[in-house]
């Protein structure tokens, strides 16, 4: 006899290379006689010591599932002609508020200051690098601090280094980290299915998200949810990423590889 599936997927403890006992009703034990380990490579096996039934369950490859995307939910981005692209057209406090994080324009191709919203268009660039939305930033502090137009599930992505990949939460933060690693923005606390799919591909992910209630209960889930696919691990610090100097991004990402 097979163990089911369902039991074991179920059953196993979630640390890798843990196993525990539980009855196995299929055979009417009642004595704790089954044994399901979840193996430190991610697959589970079992085995009941009553009927010496056996089972075994690869882990699954992960698959994207990515939401159908409507056409008409989705807008383009920003057209051009709606941005001013010269920060000395920018209120003040726009610019001033790129320079407080010691970003410059130019490290941000794409952006714009947007006279309708009166807001500070930051480009969202998905992991090809092509410009798929913006992320429209109140830089007078207007609340919401941020709207969106076109995709930001994909995330924003800064990338063309070896080595680990850097997941925060903001386009500035990415910006700043990926001046020396990978980096991508989730624009919100969880991962859509779009980035995560890409985020496997890297052997070694440190999530950075930032030092408040929000940013640690999401940091405890992502590194639940990359468990099954990277070797994933927390960055604490005081500081938000943007805030960090280059000096201190590259002390903290070195320290935990
Ligand atoms: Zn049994």
């Amino acid at each position: 006899m097979n163990i089911a599936p369902d039991i074991l997927r179920s059953s196993a403890p979630s640390p890798y290379g843990s196993g525990n006992y539980i009855d196995h009703t299929e055979c009417g034990d009642t004595r704790h006689r089954l044994w399901i380990k979840r193996n430190v490579d991610g697959s589970i096996v079992g085995y009941c010591h009553n009927c010496g039934s056996r089972g075994y369950l690869r882990k699954a490859p992960f698959v994207a599932t990515d939401p159908p995307v409507r056409d008409w939910a989705v807008k383009p981005p920003i057209p051009d002609a709606d941005l001013v692209r010269g920060p000395e057209f920018w209120p003040n406090h726009a610019r001033g508020w790129l320079l407080k994080y010691g970003i410059e324009p130019w490290e941000l191709p794409g952006v714009g200051w947007w006279p309708k919203g009166d807001r500070l268009a930051l480009p969202v660039r998905d992991f090809g690098n092509a410009l798929v939305g913006h992320n429209m930033r109140s830089t007078d502090g207007r609340e919401p601090k941020y709207l969106f137009q076109g995709q930001s599930s994909v995330g924003h992505w800064v990338r063309d280094k070896d080595g680990p990949l850097i997941i925060v939460e903001d386009i500035l933060s990415a910006t700043k980290v990926g001046r020396q690693f990978d980096s991508v923005a989730l624009l919100r606390t969880h991962m859509s299915p779009a980035v995560l799919a890409k985020v496997q591909k890297y052997a070694h992910v440190l999530i950075w998200m930032d030092p408040d209630r929000a940013g640690w209960e999401a940091s405890a889930k992502l590194v639940d949810k990359l468990a099954m696919f990277t070797d994933a691990i927390i960055l604490h610090t005081e500081e938000q990423p943007k805030e960090a100097t280059d000096e201190r991004i590259k002390t903290v990402v070195s320290d935990n590889c």
